[in-house]
């Protein structure tokens, strides 16, 4: 299988002429409410594609938890090593976003539950790990939780695949030996290694500071202009699928979620990271975060063509 440790949210979208000014109260048009966290992007990403999925993470004892261990078990991800948070104090992780008519948008991320993510976590994850190929990680998860998860999976002979999001300029020196691949885009790349990354060469230079930190590739991601990716071997571009593109949001979970469906299925990397390119063009043609995820036929279709 393959394991995801990370966040899963609940996004709570409403929609409203322009942002309300402080104490205001104002009339908006819409409300819904989608299921997201990088984490939770991931498993599903993954589970699309047929891969056998395993969700490790943590959620409140409100009403949404069962919505979002229901959108997870619907989706085919196997949501058992999920824990529920006894305090209830404690709510599941959620965004609270507001979008007005410009596209403007103003977001409060509440950790909840994903915050609280511990050792009780990582045994779960620890005992999944004999039957494992891949453990996708990424940021919105106690970095301790990280840490611990990745040198598990790589004392387990897991590949260990990271997503350095959302940015952080700082990583612990302890973590990037315990990765096998780690994944940011232009920002998360700029972030880490201290200059602007937005062109092959700048992304280039990213990715060799990145294995010089330890981790054994780097696969930088640059939107529609394509991806790079650096081993101690080689370092090779993939140009981005041609599409029309609608909506990125989720682009970089899909690519995440078909770079280790590649891993996972034997592919060379250089194979993989093409599997990755296709399911984030795919995301990007279509409206919303889960919504946008690629299923099989789709995928396979589209790689045929
Ligand atoms: P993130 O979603 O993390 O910001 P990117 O925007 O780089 O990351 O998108 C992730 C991947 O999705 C890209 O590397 C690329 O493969 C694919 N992708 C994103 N936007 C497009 C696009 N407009 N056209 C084709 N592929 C895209």
């Amino acid at each position: 299988s393959v394991i995801v440790f990370g966040s899963i949210n609940i996004d709570l979208v409403a929609t409203v002429p322009r942002l309300p000014i402080a104490g205001e109260t104002l009339l908006g048009y819409n409300f819904v409410r989608v299921p997201g966290g990088k984490g939770a992007n991931q498993a599903v990403a993954l589970a699309r594609l047929e891969i056998p999925t395993q969700m490790v993470g943590r959620v409140g004892t409100d009403s949404f938890a069962s919505e979002l261990l229901y959108n997870l078990e619907n989706s085919g991800v196997d949501s058992s090593n999920v824990s529920i948070d006894e305090d209830e104090t404690v709510s599941s992780g959620v965004a609270v976003i507001t979008v007005d008519d410009k596209g403007e948008n103003q977001i409060i991320v509440i950790p909840g539950a994903n915050g609280r993510v511990n050792e009780e976590d990582i045994e779960r994850l620890s005992d999944l790990l004999p039957t494992a190929t891949a453990l996708l990680l990424q940021l919105e998860i106690p970095i301790a939780a990280v840490v611990a998860g990745a040198k598990a999976a790589h004392q387990a002979g897991v590949k260990v695949i990271l997503d350095p999001a959302p940015a952080q300029s700082n990583l612990p020196d302890e973590l990037y030996p315990l990765v096998d691949i780690i994944t940011p885009n232009e920002v998360e790349a700029g972030q880490l290694v201290g200059f602007a990354v937005d062109t092959e060469e700048s992304a280039a230079k990213a990715a060799e500071i990145l294995l010089q930190r330890g981790v054994k590739s780097a696969i930088v991601k640059l939107g529609a202009k394509g991806v790079v990716c650096a081993t101690a071997e080689e370092t090779f571009f993939v140009p981005a699928f041609p599409v029309h593109a609608v909506d990125t949001v989720a682009a970089g979970d899909a690519f995440n979620g078909g770079l280790a469906a590649g891993i996972f299925t034997g592919l060379s990397l250089h194979q993989a990271v093409i599997w990755g390119a296709a399911a984030g063009a795919l995301a990007a043609t279509k409206l919303g975060a889960q919504t946008s995820l690629p299923d099989k036929l789709t995928f396979d279709t589209f790689l045929k063509e």
